[in-house]
């Protein structure tokens, strides 16, 4: 990466994206992401700033907490779960016929990272200097995201299209 340069503004670049096929420097990172989430947030009809924050130190919850410092703790409570989470779900649902125990946005609850993946997530908090905890998965959960991490490599995207199949499907 350090020889890299952004493909937008051609800066040290500190993040390949797979799926766009580009290098990113921070400032073109960071916009990634919150275009992601803003775009997360809107095609549900809601805005951040009505969110309550979430508790616990993951990284996820790290990640939250950093970009809606200014939501007012109104009636949505904003939940960790992040992409890998429900393309697992998904996926054991295809597989095992468990029904997801997780939703994007239900019983005034949203989750803004189920289009983020854990990768994305650590690197933007790495940029911030904030610590943060990796989730750990045992059992199924485990290898079921292993198999997603392989088809995450041969198709970037790939998860993602399995999480939108699952909004589609109402499973999550
Ligand atoms: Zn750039």
């Amino acid at each position: 990466m350090a020889d890299e340069n952004c493909s937008i503004c051609g800066r040290t670049a500190v993040f390949y994206s797979a799926y766009l096929k580009q290098n990113l420097c921070k400032k073109h990172f960071e916009h990634m992401v919150f275009r992601r989430i803003r775009a997360a947030f809107a095609s549900n009809g809601l805005k951040a700033k009505d969110c309550s924050l979430p508790r616990g130190n993951s990284a996820p919850a790290g990640m939250i907490r950093f970009l809606f410092k200014d939501s007012k703790g109104g009636g949505i409570r904003l939940q960790t779960n992040t992409l890998e989470d429900f393309a697992v779900s998904v996926m054991e649902y295809f597989a095992f016929s468990k029904k997801p125990n997780i939703s994007v946005n239900s019983k005034g609850t949203f989750s803004p990272l189920y289009t983020t993946s854990e990768k994305e997530i650590a690197a933007f908090l790495d940029l911030k200097g904030i610590n943060f905890h990796e989730k750990k998965r045992k059992g199924l959960d485990a290898e079921l995201l292993g198999i997603l991490e392989d088809i995450e490599k041969r198709r970037p995207g790939g998860m993602l299209s399995i999480v939108k199949i699952g909004r589609t499907l109402g499973l999550i």
